[in-house]
């Protein structure tokens, strides 16, 4: 499904932050990216969507490579890849269905009527998703009225709402308690259980990744240091 080989970053600052990292992730699979801080997690996840610009290397997303293609190409890969983010990045103005909807965009709509143009069975799988997370009965309340696993669960609904093929989740639970933290990676880690779809988690939580996550790969440095099972972390420290 996702084929990362030998991806090299190395910033203008001449921080190299990935060296030849090589890994697949078949679908359905759910990997948990582990590390310390300036491992190169976060470079390795914004590669894969190209928010942060690859040196060498392909990321072969089925049949295309994400490191080489152009720009609008790009734009259209992208709607392939669902984001979760650590600050929600939510729309605040907007409402809890209005941002879910707002995934199906690929865009953030900067006017309010934007959700008359979608075909009612786009409205009907966005209440389905609403549902899926919990949040049925906040539908119609503003994302700045929801508590920080509120926002987050909109978060995963408007990543789904674009039915990825792929998920990118960037230090989901950073912001959040640990109780929140553990509903939340449930949610996350099920949901891509029902709809076998694969994704990276990175997530500093050690104990949070080994609960939920099917495969752990530890970065260090910029280089693979660790890739197996959960329990096997235990063995390997
Ligand atoms: P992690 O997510 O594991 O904390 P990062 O990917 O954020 O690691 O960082 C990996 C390395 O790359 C670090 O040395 C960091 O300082 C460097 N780095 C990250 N982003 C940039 C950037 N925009 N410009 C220069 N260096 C960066
Ligand atoms: P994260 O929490 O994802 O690891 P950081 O807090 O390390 O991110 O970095 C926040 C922002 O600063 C990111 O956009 C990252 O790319 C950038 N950054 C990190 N390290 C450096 C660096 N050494 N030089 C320039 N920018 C950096």
């Amino acid at each position: 499904m996702l084929q990362i080989s030998e991806l090299t970053k190395t910033y203008a600052t001449g921080d190299t932050a990935l060296s030849e990292v090589t890994l697949d992730v078949p679908e359905g699979q759910i990997v948990g990216l582990i590390g310390p801080s300036g491992a190169g997690k976060s470079t390795l996840i914004r590669c894969i969507n190209r928010l942060v610009e690859p040196t060498a290397g392909q990321i072969q997303l089925g049949r295309v490579d994400l490191a080489t293609i152009g720009h609008r190409e790009l734009r259209r890969q992208r709607r392939r890849i669902g984001m979760i983010f650590q600050e929600y990045s939510l729309v605040e103005r907007l409402t809890v269905m209005e941002n879910v909807l707002s995934g199906r965009l690929g865009y953030v709509p900067f006017w309010r009527s934007f959700t008359r143009r979608f075909p009612p069975e786009d409205i009907q799988r966005a209440y389905q998703l609403l549902d899926r997370v919990g949040l049925m009965a906040q539908a119609d309340k503003r994302a700045d009225a929801l508590s920080g696993g509120q926002r987050q669960r909109v978060g995963i609904a408007r990543a789904l709402a674009q039915q990825p093929e792929l998920l990118l989740v960037d230090e989901p639970t950073a912001s959040l308690d640990p109780r929140t933290s553990r509903q939340i990676m449930r949610l996350i880690t099920e949901i891509c259980v029902e709809q076998r779809l694969p994704a990276i988690i990175n997530i500093h939580d050690v104990p949070l990744a080994q609960q939920f996550v099917q495969r752990i790969v530890g970065l260090h440095a910029g280089r693979i240091v660790f890739d197996d099972h959960p329990a096997a972390l235990n063995d390997a420290t």
